[in-house]
């Protein structure tokens, strides 16, 4: 497959924009480097980059993408709302009709507000925290991705718990020392913190069904042994969403079928983007009446947006969650998943190159590696050299794949049985090609 074209705006790329991306996560740097493929059309479940190749996509843009690309309902109410006016710096009634929307599918939150992106999202949810406790430190989980907000950007150790390394140069130590990271699934290792920093903790972030060192669940019981725990302290318990919100059903992996009861796992705040947007910027957040009314114009806690809730963005998410909302679209994705989880297995089997996949209906993610993975220091214990491997010989098949061994494949609406199928043949081959070389 020649991508020469890729190549050429690479170069033009790097004179102009900072490592030739927009997003870290974008360039090849972790797959051994080199142009990354330049897309320059979307349209259901294929790309096709400037060269002319094509591909079934499994990025979908790190998530938001549910629907395949410019799905024709959420691409009419996006015209629509260009034709009305873009952003207007005044409320809408359309920011009503999502709130209302997000609302009934994740009822812990009684107030919500729309910001425009992920990040934003979650720095506010601290923000509000710490304004309603007067407390600090925040505890989080190793290998839990909340943004790139100063608070969040800060790293795991190993042990049971470590204070503040920040995992990015420009952020003081100052603020590192307000985060606390303990392993993900690993209840004691909370306990522990909470028993030394507890008092002085503003809230617990968690992504509660982890998207960010591929797809994890969590243990049973842990969440509601998080929540009980992080009460007993007087801290709040916020969940970062904006992976998981309407990833498996309609609603949050706070209401998801798998957990025995949603009320013994609701959280204080919740924090959410990607899909509610259908593919343009958004962020919200949300949570408990009196917590939420922390913030400006009721409260204290400042936070405010030019863009925020603009038509556009705001359009699209209900025209997402509009076609979400059709019976069987689940069904759809949890059946397509499975398949590409039985043929992904079968084919590391034949070709003796040890995987473990985990799945969450239409999300999974494949490590190489031959033993479980359920929290950030197994996901990192596994062969990044025969993923990267494999990331290129699956490119190079027309399939385009996140260039991570972290990263999640995200299989969309508008994927089909044929689209899975070839999949796996291009994944058998990947992987007998893999076992060949080494
Ligand atoms: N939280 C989680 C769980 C995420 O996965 C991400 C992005 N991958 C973010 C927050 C940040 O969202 P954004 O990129 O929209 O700022």
């Amino acid at each position: 497959m020649k991508r020469e074209q890729s190549e050429q705006l690479y170069k033009q790329a790097l004179e102009h924009i900072v490592g030739g991306v927009n997003s870290p996560s974008r360039s090849f740097k972790a797959v051994g480097g080199g142009a990354p493929v330049f897309m320059n059309k979307a349209k259901g479940a294929y790309f096709w980059d400037v060269d002319g190749n094509q591909y079934i996509d499994y990025l979908a843009a790190y998530g938001p993408i549910i629907t395949g690309h410019a799905h024709p309902h959420i691409t009419k109410a996006i015209q629509t709302a260009a034709e009305n006016g873009t952003l207007y710096g005044t409320p809408t009634e359309l920011e009503i009709t999502l709130a209302k929307m997000l609302k009934q599918a994740i009822p812990s939150m009684d107030k919500v507000r729309f910001v425009n992106s992920g990040t934003e999202a979650v720095m506010t949810t601290i923000r509000v925290a710490r304004a309603y406790t007067g407390r600090t430190k925040i505890i989080k989980f190793a290998g839990c991705y909340h943004g790139h907000s100063d608070l969040v950007l800060v790293a795991a150790g190993s042990g049971p718990s470590t204070l503040g390394i920040p995992d990015s140069a420009g952020i003081p130590n100052t603020i590192a020392q307000e985060v606390i990271t303990v392993p993900f699934n690993d209840i004691n290792a909370l306990k522990q913190a909470l028993e030394r920093w507890g008092e002085e903790t503003a809230a617990v972030m968690i992504e509660p069904i982890v998207g960010n060192f591929g797809m994890v669940m969590p243990r049973e019981g842990y969440l509601e042994q998080l929540c009980q725990l992080t009460r007993q302290y007087g801290a709040l318990v916020i969940y970062d969403e904006v992976i998981s919100a309407f990833r498996f059903h309609y609603g949050g992996a706070q209401t998801y079928g798998a957990f025995p009861s949603a009320e013994a796992i609701e959280p204080d705040l919740t924090a959410m983007g990607k899909i509610i947007g259908g593919g343009l910027p958004i962020g919200a957040y949300g949570g408990r009446k009196h917590i939420m009314e922390q913030v400006a114009p009721l409260g204290p806690a400042y936070q405010a947006g030019t863009m925020a809730g603009n038509p556009a963005s705001i359009s699209a998410g209900i025209a997402c969650l509009e076609v979400l909302k059709q019976p069987g679209t689940y069904e759809h994705l949890d059946r397509l998943g499975a398949m590409l989880e039985a043929g992904i297995e079968a084919a590391s089997k034949l070709a003796g190159i040890p995987m473990t996949v985990n799945r969450i209906c239409g999300a999974l993610s494949t490590h190489f590696c031959d033993h479980p993975v359920t929290n950030y220091e197994e996901a990192k214990d596994t062969d990044g050299e025969q993923f990267a491997q494999f990331f290129r010989l699956m490119l190079n098949q027309g399939i385009n794949l996140a260039p991570s061994k972290f990263e999640a494949w995200f299989l969309t609406t508008e994927h089909t049985v044929q689209d899975v199928e070839r999949t796996i043949h291009a994944a058998e081959a990947s992987l007998k090609e893999i076992a060949r070389r080494s």
